[in-house]
C-alpha cells in the first residue's frame, strides 16, 4: 500500500506513461549495401512543412525525394562537421537554405538536358515548344535552335536564343 502512494507520487514514474518521451525517439538507422558500399538508411521525423518543401523542390526537379535529401545532406557534409547536428536539424537548415541554394542544388542534381547534342541549327518553328533547357515556351513561328544529336534519330530538342551555349 504505502510503496503504492510513492510511486504514484515519485514524477519520475509519470514520463513512463503513453505520450511521454516516445515523440523524441532519436532516428533509428539500418545499413544496406548499395554499389558495394554500406550505407545506413536513416528514418528520421521531418515536420511536415519541411517534408512538403522537400517533395515540391524534388518535383521540381523531377528527382525522387530520397535523391535530394542525399544530395542535401552530402553538401552540408561537405561544410560542416558531421558529429554536431542530426539528420533533422541539417535538413532543416538546409531546407531554409533551399530558396538561395535552389540553382546550385539544382545544377548538382540534374543531368545536362542537352546531352548528346553536338550542335544547334537555327530554325522557325511549325509548332510550339518548350526550351529543353529554361522551358520557357517557345510559340509557333518563333525562331528556336534545334539540338542535332549525336545519334541518329536522337530526341528532338529545342532551345532558346538564351539557353544556346556562348563560346
Ligand atoms: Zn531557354
Amino acid at each position: 500500500m504505502y510503496h503504492d502512494v510513492i510511486q504514484a507520487e515519485d514524477p519520475s514514474r509519470s514520463s513512463d506513461g503513453p505520450g511521454s518521451s516516445r515523440d523524441s525517439e532519436p532516428e533509428t538507422s539500418e545499413e544496406e549495401v548499395r554499389d558495394g558500399k554500406k550505407e545506413r538508411v536513416l528514418h528520421t521525423r521531418v515536420p511536415a512543412v519541411l517534408e512538403r518543401e522537400l517533395k515540391r523542390f524534388a518535383d521540381n526537379l523531377r528527382v525522387p525525394v530520397s535523391n535530394l535529401v542525399r544530395t542535401i545532406l552530402e553538401d552540408a557534409l561537405s561544410v560542416a562537421d558531421a558529429a554536431t547536428e542530426n539528420v533533422e536539424e541539417r535538413l532543416k537548415k538546409a531546407a531554409h537554405q533551399l530558396g538561395k541554394e535552389r540553382e546550385r542544388i539544382k545544377k548538382r542534381m540534374e543531368h545536362d538536358p542537352l546531352e548528346g547534342i553536338v550542335a544547334f541549327q537555327q530554325v522557325t518553328l511549325a509548332v510550339p515548344t518548350v526550351c529543353a533547357k529554361c522551358e520557357k515556351e517557345l510559340a509557333r513561328g518563333s525562331r528556336a535552335n534545334l539540338g542535332i544529336s549525336e545519334v541518329p534519330g536522337g530526341p528532338r530538342r529545342f532551345v532558346c536564343a538564351e539557353c544556346l551555349p556562348e563560346a
